[in-house]
C-alpha cells in the first residue's frame, strides 16, 4: 500500500510576521517557524519569504517538499477562497495576488489552500482549542484590529457574500474614533491594540506619568506589543490600567451585542493580549458582557473564555480547513 501524505504545513501570514507550522496526520505539531517581515516588500518578494518559511519548516519536521500533502494560509483581507486570490488585503499592500498559483509553484505544485486568517483563527480554535465540540460558537481576535468569526451548528458561517464575522466593525461609539474602515467608533477603533496603543500614547502626550516608553526600550520595542502591557500592567502602570479598563469594557459591550444577536453556547477571546493576560484580561470583560446581556440567565449557560491555542490558532485552523477542502 502506498504511504499516504500526511504531514501539513500551515501558514498564519500577518502584517509583520510569517508563522508557520508543520503538523502530522493527527494535527500534532512537529515543528514551527516565525519570521519577521519588512513592511511595504513587493507581493512576489514575500511569496518567495513564504515559500522558504514553508521549506524549513518541513524539513525541519523530517518531511521532504514532494511528501507535503499540502500547504494552507490565512491570510488577512478579502480572499477568493475558491481560485486563491487575495483581493484585497491592506495591511501587506496586496491588491488580486493570486497567491495560491504563485506559491504552487515556488513549491513544485504542492497543493496551496488560502482563506481568511480570521476565520482559520475561528475554525483552529473550534476545532482543536477553547471551542472544541462547541456548536455554536463566536471567536473574537484582538490584535491590530479586531476579527471575527461566527461558528453557526458546527460550521463557519460566511453569509451570503462571505463577509459575515465582521465583529470589529460594530459600532460602540457614535462620533467616537476614527476607525481603519473610516468611519467612526467601532469597536476596533475602541478597543483593539491599535486604539490601546494609541491612548496610552496621547496620555503621555498630554503629560500623564507612565513606565511604558521605558519598558519599550528595556524590551527592544517600538510599538507598544502585548508584552509590553503585560510588564506595564505588572508594573502597576496607572496610564495602562485605565487605557485597558476602557478597552475591556467596550470589548464587554461588543461581547454582548454578538450573544444577543447570535445567542452561542461560548464566546472566545482570542489574539496576543488573550494570550498573553489570559483570564485577567477576559474576566472583567466578561463582567461587563453579563451586564448587557438581554437574557440574564444566559450569564450561567454561555461561556466567554480565552482562546486556548494562542499564536497557533491561525496555522492550525488552516490545517483543519485544508484536509476538510482537500478530503485530505
Ligand atoms: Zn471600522
Amino acid at each position: 500500500m502506498p504511504h499516504k501524505k500526511e504531514v501539513m504545513v500551515g501558514v498564519d501570514l500577518g502584517g509583520t510576521s510569517i508563522k508557520a507550522i508543520a503538523v502530522n496526520g493527527k494535527n500534532k505539531i512537529l515543528a514551527t517557524e516565525k519570521k519577521r517581515t519588512e513592511a511595504g516588500v513587493k507581493p512576489e518578494a514575500l511569496i518567495k519569504e513564504i515559500a522558504g518559511v514553508v521549506e524549513s519548516v518541513a524539513k525541519n519536521a523530517g518531511c521532504k517538499m514532494k511528501a507535503l500533502a499540502a500547504v494552507s494560509i490565512g491570510a488577512p483581507g478579502a480572499i477568493d477562497i475558491r481560485r486563491g486570490i487575495v483581493n484585497e488585503a491592506p495591511n501587506l499592500g496586496w491588491k488580486n495576488v493570486p497567491l495560491s498559483d504563485a506559491l504552487e509553484s515556488l513549491l513544485g505544485g504542492v497543493p496551496v489552500v488560502v482563506d481568511n486568517d480570521v476565520n482559520v483563527g475561528v475554525i483552529g480554535e473550534h476545532a482543536l482549542g477553547a471551542g472544541e465540540q462547541i456548536k455554536n460558537l463566536v471567536g473574537i481576535f484582538v490584535g491590530t484590529g479586531i476579527g471575527g468569526g461566527i461558528i453557526s451548528g458546527g460550521k463557519l458561517y460566511q453569509g451570503s457574500n462571505g463577509w459575515a464575522g465582521e465583529i470589529g466593525h460594530t459600532v460602540l461609539l457614535v462620533d467616537g474614533p476614527v476607525c481603519s474602515c473610516g468611519h467612526r467608533g467601532c469597536a476596533e477603533a475602541l478597543a483593539s491594540r491599535t486604539a490601546i496603543e494609541r491612548d496610552v500614547r496621547d496620555a503621555i502626550k498630554a503629560g500623564q506619568k507612565s513606565l511604558v516608553l521605558q519598558i519599550m526600550k528595556e524590551k527592544n520595542k517600538d510599538r507598544i506589543t502585548s508584552s509590553v502591557i503585560q510588564e506595564a500592567l505588572a508594573r502597576k502602570d496607572r496610564v495602562v490600567q485605565e487605557v485597558m479598563k476602557r478597552a475591556e469594557y467596550y470589548l464587554g459591550i461588543l461581547v454582548a451585542n454578538a450573544v444577543n444577536v447570535l445567542d452561542p453556547a461560548r464566546v472566545v477571546i482570542g489574539g496576543g493580549i488573550a494570550e498573553r493576560l489570559g483570564d485577567d484580561f477576559v474576566a472583567p470583560i466578561r463582567s461587563t458582557a453579563y451586564e448587557y446581556f438581554l437574557h440574564p440567565p444566559a450569564a450561567k449557560k454561555i461561556k466567554i473564555v480565552p482562546g486556548a491555542l494562542g499564536d497557533n490558532a491561525g496555522a492550525l485552523g488552516a490545517v483543519v480547513l485544508a484536509r476538510k477542502r482537500l478530503d485530505l
